[in-house]
């Protein structure tokens, strides 16, 4: 029994090794740390569209206002109100600087809705890629949790039977079999076949048999300190 809890717990080593390293979870990991960074560019990127939007916003609200100064210095100039020649010399000087600002101005909007529509474009792709990708990862998770399901109760199968059987065993001699385990790191129960022990594979003397066979003897090898139990 002992002997089967060491190889179980061996077993059980591997297995938990082996989870860490299941292919499909490292898969699904990196996709996923891919497509997270792809969601920040994607909101980088929003964030310039929207910033964007808002500079249009205020370049065509200074149009309006432009617009509107222009307007009411026209209507001041062709209106006929106004007679003193400097001051409409004046008011032509103020009317040509607006006229300049609003060009100005147009020519500034023209410049923000090109890039501005370049921003968009750029963002409705990622967009799509990141739906696309999105997508995949959950494939891939699928897969992945699946098999980390699978192992997990691989696993819980193999410690059941290793609780069963140190359920068994008296509990001075499992504390013995785990100190030695520590001190030996894992392999501490020989199995003893054609006289030879198990680790070392030092030849044992002909009279170990029959003290490994005395009931309640523990016999340990002389040269690797391992418990020996008869494989044969
Ligand atoms: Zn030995």
């Amino acid at each position: 029994m002992l002997w089967e809890l060491q190889e179980l717990e061996r077993e059980i080593a591997i297995k938990e090794d082996e989870m860490r390293k299941i292919p499909s979870v490292q898969v699904y990991r990196s996709q996923k740390s891919e497509v997270s960074s792809l969601q920040e560019s994607l909101s980088s990127q929003q964030g310039k569209v929207e910033a964007g939007k808002k500079k249009l916003r205020r370049g065509e609200m200074n149009l309006q206002n432009v617009n509107a100064s222009i307007t009411g210095l026209n209507n001041k100039l062709y209106g006929g109100e106004v007679q003193s020649t400097r001051e409409l010399e004046n008011m032509e000087k103020k009317l040509s600087q607006l006229q300049a600002e609003q060009s100005e101005i147009e020519d500034e909007i023209l410049s923000i809705m090109e890039e501005l529509e370049k921003d968009e474009l750029k963002t409705s792709e990622l967009c799509q890629q990141e739906e696309k990708e999105q997508a995949r990862l959950q494939k891939v998770k699928a897969q992945a949790q699946k098999e980390l399901q699978f192992a997990r109760q691989e696993l819980a199968q193999l410690n059941e039977r290793r609780i069963g059987i140190m359920e068994q065993l008296e509990a001075p001699l499992l504390q013995k079999y785990q100190d030695l385990s520590r001190k030996m790191q894992g392999q501490c129960v020989s199995l003893v076949k054609e006289g030879f022990c198990g680790i070392c594979n030092v030849s044992l003397p002909s009279a170990f048999r029959a003290r490994i066979l005395t009931p309640g003897q523990l016999v340990f090898c002389e040269n690797c300190g391992s418990l020996l139990v008869l494989g044969d």
